[in-house]
C-alpha cells in the first residue's frame, strides 16, 4: 500500500495529503483518545522505517492532485523517522507545497531531532498534560519519556524554530479540563508560548472509555482562559462535503452495510489507507449515520438502521 494518502480534509491544513512514515501501530506514547486504538510497537527508536526513495515515489504522482498541504503524520509518531530533514528537503526540491508536520512533541528534547524537523515549514507539536501525572494518566508514554523531559524539548524548539508553530491541546472531561490539571496546562503553555493554541476533544471513537469529550460550551471557556492565541478547532463539515470525499464516504457505507467492519477491514477492502479511513468514519460516526460495537477487543462499525 502507498505511503502516501488522500488529498483528506484536515481541520487545520484544507486538503492535506498525507505521508505515513511509520508502521501500524509505533508510537512513542500511547494515548488513552487514539483513534488508531492500542499502541502495539511502544518505542524512543528512531530509524527509516521506510525507504526515502520509496516514499518520495509515492509523493509524486500524487501532487498532481492539487494539495494545500503535505502532512507528515502516520499510523504513529512521524519523528521516530531518522531521515526527517533529508525527506523535507527533498520534497521542497520537487513541490512548492508546503510541508507540515503533526507530532505528539515527545522526542523534541533531542536536538539533533530538533534540527532535522526544523526543516517544515509549519510543526503542530501536542500537549496534554500539564503535570506528571496527567501526562502519564492521558498519554502512557515509553518509559525514558519524563514529563520534565517532554516540556524541556518543547519550550527548547519553539525557542529555535522561528516559523508557525502551533500548540494542539487534547482536552478530556474529567482528566485535564477542569482544575488543578487545567490550571497546570495552563502555566505549561505560557511558558511554551506557541503562535496558536489549538483546542480538541475525543470526537473520535477513542482507544479507551475513559477519554470522554468535553461539551463546546466548555470548551469554548477553556479558550478563554488559555488568552487570545487560542481556538477549538473548527467543525469541518463544509470541507467533507468535498466531492472526493463524500464518494469515498459512500464506498465505505456500501462496504459496511454488508458486514460489520474495523478500520483494517475497510481499508483492505477498499484499497485506501487506515488513516484516511479513520476520517471518513469519524464523519459518519458524528452524523449518526454509523454504530459502534465492541467485540473481542475490537472496534467494528454497521450502519444505524432507521426505524420504519
Ligand atoms: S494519539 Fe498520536 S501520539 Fe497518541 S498514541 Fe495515537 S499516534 Fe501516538
Amino acid at each position: 500500500m502507498s505511503h502516501v494518502f488522500g488529498p483528506v480534509p484536515s481541520r487545520r491544513l484544507g486538503r492535506s495529503l498525507g505521508v505515513d512514515l511509520i508502521p501500524f501501530k509505533t508510537c512513542s506514547y500511547d494515548c488513552i483518545y487514539c483513534q488508531l486504538g492500542r499502541t502495539t510497537s511502544k518505542t524512543i527508536e528512531r530509524k527509516e522505517w521506510v525507504p526515502l526513495r520509496t516514499v518520495l515515489d509515492d509523493l509524486k504522482p500524487k501532487l498532481a492532485l492539487n494539495p494545500d498541504w503535505i502532512t507528515l503524520s502516520g499510523s504513529g509518531e512521524p519523528t521516530l523517522y531518522s531521515r526527517l530533514d533529508e525527506l523535507i528537503a527533498d520534497i521542497h526540491e520537487i513541490t512548492d507545497v508546503p510541508v507540515a508536520v503533526l507530532t505528539n512533541g515527545s522526542l523534541l528534547w533531542q536536538p539533533d531531532l530538533r534540527r532535522q524537523i526544523s526543516k517544515a515549514d509549519l510543526v503542530i507539536p501536542s500537549l496534554d498534560g500539564g503535570d506528571s501525572e496527567t501526562f502519564q494518566t492521558i498519554n502512557r508514554p515509553a518509559p525514558k519519556i519524563s514529563f520534565e523531559t517532554m516540556l524541556e524539548g518543547l519550550i527548547a524548539f519553539r525557542q529555535e524554530f522561528k516559523k508557525q508553530y502551533w500548540l494542539e491541546i487534547l482536552l478530556l472531561e474529567g482528566i485535564n479540563a477542569d482544575g488543578e490539571p487545567l490550571e497546570n496546562l495552563i502555566r505549561c503553555v505560557s511558558a511554551i508560548a506557541p503562535d496558536r493554541i489549538q483546542l480538541n476533544t475525543a470526537t473520535r471513537p477513542p482507544a479507551e472509555q475513559s477519554a470522554r469529550p468535553v461539551a463546546p460550551a466548555r470548551m469554548q471557556e477553556i479558550a478563554a482562559r488559555f488568552g487570545p492565541t487560542a481556538e477549538v478547532i473548527a467543525d469541518y463539515r463544509n470541507v467533507h462535503a468535498q466531492t472526493d470525499f463524500s464518494s469515498q464516504k459512500d464506498a465505505v457505507m456500501e462496504l459496511l452495510s454488508r458486514r460489520p467492519c474495523t478500520t483494517e477491514d475497510i481499508a483492505g477492502g477498499l484499497g485506501i489507507h487506515r488513516n484516511e479511513v479513520v476520517k471518513y468514519i469519524e464523519e459518519l460516526t458524528e452524523a449518526g449515520q454509523l454504530a459502534v460495537e465492541n467485540i473481542a477487543e475490537k472496534t467494528f462499525y454497521k450502519p444505524t438502521r432507521k426505524e420504519t
